[in-house]
């Protein structure tokens, strides 16, 4: 069954809580970040998206997502006028406007009282947004979509959601999806997990344009790599069974209240280690009714990104 489409701000739809104390509730749906979550650690999912515990805006997130937005507000201008120069130019615009939406970024630079470190960061960010056009002419763009909100529910019932950052259509009707990451690009060993996101917001295009993406564009502005990748019907379906498992997974932690710490390097950016048992904190309590867990059930020790 199709849901829809519509566009959305970059104004971090879709991220964990970032302040203040939200009631706990099941999940319903699942978007490629918080799939990630799950597969690299059960309790961080619990932590996200069922305890929605705060998280600190970090320097780097929120470079990203000024950066998205910079890049999707250039293309209202037309086509000849999007230079570099009018694109740095929207940083600090962007970033005002980035404070309003969520007051809490600013405490990032709360104890920068001379706005030194606040003037490299947003310097960074111009860096960035140069890099792009290195990368992609945006002069020869004119995208379909920005920063574009998808949701469809698959037969199973499963509810898959994502922001896209473009989308493009050619004259042939042929479909390009498009994601920009602030970071650098991964190992070749480590572009399937990136691609994931991309197979999954492809598996939802699918499903609601009926269409097979033609091609699947990561643009790194962090090292100045494209990704890109022609993925099949084949890919897709694969993906649609990895996730269906995935949230099979999901479905029982959430009724067991078995979630189970899974550490990793990434640990040390991970917001929750105070009530992390890896770390020698305790959870809070579970705050859904749970039911005794089926004796043998290992799915969460087997959840990866192939
Ligand atoms: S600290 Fe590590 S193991 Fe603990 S919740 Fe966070 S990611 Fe998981």
């Amino acid at each position: 069954m199709v849901l829809g489409m519509e566009t959305r701000t970059a104004d971090g739809t879709g991220s964990p809580a970032s302040s203040g104390a939200v009631a706990a509730a099941p999940p319903s749906s699942l978007s490629p970040s918080r799939a990630g979550d799950f597969m690299q650690c059960p309790l961080l999912y619990r932590f996200r998206v069922i305890d929605k515990l705060p998280e600190r805006p970090t320097e780097a997130a929120t470079r990203g997502t000024l950066v998205h937005a910079v890049l999707e507000r250039l293309f209202d201008a037309p086509a000849a006028e999007r230079t570099v120069p009018r694109a740095t130019a929207l940083v600090p615009g962007q970033w005002e406007r980035l404070r309003e939406a969520r007051p809490e970024v600013a405490e990032l630079f709360a104890d920068d009282p001379e706005g030194e470190r606040l003037a490299r960061w947003l310097g960074e960010a111009e860096r960035l947004v140069e890099r792009w056009f290195t990368l992609e002419d945006p002069t020869r763009l004119e995208p379909a979509e920005r920063e574009l909100f998808v949701e469809a529910e698959l037969e199973s019932g499963l509810r898959l959601r994502g922001i896209i950052d473009r989308v493009d259509v050619a004259s042939t009707g042929e479909v390009r999806i498009v994601d920009y990451k602030t970071g650098k690009a991964p190992r070749p060993e480590y572009a399937e997990g990136a691609l994931f996101q991309m197979k999954f917001y492809a598996l939802v295009v699918w499903r609601l344009r009926k269409v097979v993406p033609r091609r699947l564009q990561l643009v790194y502005l962090g090292s100045g790599d494209v990704l890109t990748y022609d993925p099949v019907v084949a890919d897709l379906e694969r993906v649609e069974r990895k996730l269906l498992a995935l949230w099979e997974a999901i479905r029982l932690a959430t009724e067991t209240g078995d979630w189970r710490p899974r550490p990793t390097k990434l640990c040390g950016w991970c917001d929750h280690r105070a009530v992390c048992p890896e770390f020698g904190g305790t959870p809070p309590p579970y705050p859904l009714p749970v039911r005794a867990p089926v004796a043998g059930g290992d799915a969460q020790g087997r959840m990866g990104r192939d």
